[in-house]
């Protein structure tokens, strides 16, 4: 018999939750770090420049539930459009706090554009990307002037795949040297780190203050990304951005994400993340939004919508109805969560059960706030009805779904009301 997929748990230690001590950074009204919630993020894949493309998707992704949305700022026509996207979220009712993502020229756009740097939240600076030779410092210094100026703070993300190739060309001639060479993943792993480490030093004797500075070092392989910030998290107290750089299409993606992430979330590492999806042809943006937010509700850290348990089915039940309830029910609760958030707050908490047959249908029912065990193969056509944990009615005939889902709507009634409460 298969298992059933399993509902977030509580954890099996209240230690195995307790976060790192960071400082807590301030952007735009969100914080991130000092032990709030582990916030999500995410990254638009829109032409800036084109402000109504742009506006929309980030309207999309905020709704989705990013709290941070980041954009590409890699031109002057996308300088100037930042702006003019705040303005229009700002029209739409959409505060969520923007990102802009610099490589390169980011301290000329900043120079050029001063109502960008304005209408940004927060600057992303990858210290691999900020410039070459006897430039790089005083391009870095620049950004940094810039976040002091406008009272911003900075992420500091080194990746992987922009290593700052001085930094790992001096430190293989220092690993050269030693009498027990290291070998050249742990080699380059330590030239990321330094990066990161080093570069948020120098800004802050600039004069950036530590609560303004989020650090990242982001690289594509599971087990090299928890390495790398199990080292990052004991060397500095910076808040810490999470995420597999370049993660992937697809399950792989999710896969390799929610392995590396859940792990380091486990051990208290992370106060911020984002998936890295490569999105499927047709597939919108906002995928790594819920994908993130599931991430954190089935690990037990955060509850945005109520989660669904369904059994994966099997030879008990031919019947697909089960599947299609299931989708009927958690498509159902995730549209009605922004308006429950505001009116009926804690439904995000809310257990639910979608089961396919008798053999765990009545047991995985009882242990939600609302389950159905559905008839499997063979059985009588009757679904019973478990409210917390008792028995609560039987549905027959050919609106079970209809009456589930009102079912639903009624016990957010009863139980999350602001006026019930
Ligand atoms: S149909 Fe029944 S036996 Fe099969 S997976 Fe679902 S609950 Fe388990």
């Amino acid at each position: 018999m298969p298992d059933a997929i399993t509902r977030p748990t509580p954890p099996a230690t209240a230690a195995a939750w307790s976060r790192r001590d960071t400082h807590p950074v301030n952007i735009g009204g969100i914080w991130v770090g000092g032990g709030k919630p582990v916030v999500v993020q995410s990254m638009t894949n829109t032409d800036t420049a084109d402000v109504a493309s742009s506006v929309r998707q980030v309207a999309d992704l905020w709704r989705a539930g990013s709290e941070l949305v980041r954009l590409t700022v890699n031109n002057p026509e996308s300088a100037a459009a930042i702006p003019r996207i705040r303005e229009k979220l700002d029209m739409m009712g959409v505060p969520v706090p923007l990102i802009g993502d610099f490589h390169y020229n980011g301290h000329q756009l900043l120079a050029a554009e001063p109502a960008c740097a304005q209408a940004l939240s927060k600057y992303r600076i990858n210290p691999g990307n900020v410039g070459f030779g006897r430039k790089k410092d005083l391009q870095f210094g620049q950004l940094i002037e810039f976040a002091i100026r406008y009272d911003k703070p900075v992420r500091i993300g080194a990746n992987w795949g922009s290593l700052d190739q001085s930094l790992a060309a001096q430190l293989m001639d220092e690993n050269s040297q030693r009498a027990d060479p290291w070998d050249a993943g742990r080699v380059l792993r330590e030239a990321l780190i330094r990066s990161a480490l080093d570069s948020a030093e120098k800004a802050v004797e600039i004069g950036l203050p530590r609560d303004r500075i989020v650090l990242s070092a982001k690289v594509s392989g599971v087990q090299e990304l928890i390495a790398v910030y199990r080292d990052l998290a004991q060397r500095s107290q910076f808040a810490l951005h999470l995420g597999l750089t370049e993660a992937g299409i697809g399950s792989k993606g999710i896969v390799a994400s929610s392995a590396a992430l859940a792990v380091l979330m486990q051990e208290g590492i992370g106060d911020t993340i984002r998936i890295s999806l490569t999105p499927e042809p047709g597939q919108p943006r906002t995928q790594e939004v819920i994908v993130a937010q599931e991430l954190l509700q089935t690990t037990g850290q955060r509850a945005f919508t109520p989660m669904v348990t369904a059994c994966p089915g099997c030879g008990r039940t031919t019947s697909e109805f089960f599947q299609e309830l299931a989708k009927v029910v958690q498509n159902h609760v995730r549209g009605k969560m922004p308006e429950w958030k505001i009116s009926h707050p804690g439904a995000e908490n809310m257990t639910l059960a979608v089961m396919g047959c008798v053999v765990n249908g009545p047991g995985e029912s009882r242990h939600a706030n609302i389950g159905i065990s559905l008839p499997g193969t063979g059985e009588a056509p009757a679904a019973p009805v478990f409210v917390d944990g008792e028995k609560k009615l039987t549905l027959r005939g050919d609106n079970i779904a209809q009456e589930f889902v009102a079912l639903i709507d009624e016990y957010v009634e009863a139980n999350y009301s602001r006026v019930a409460s």
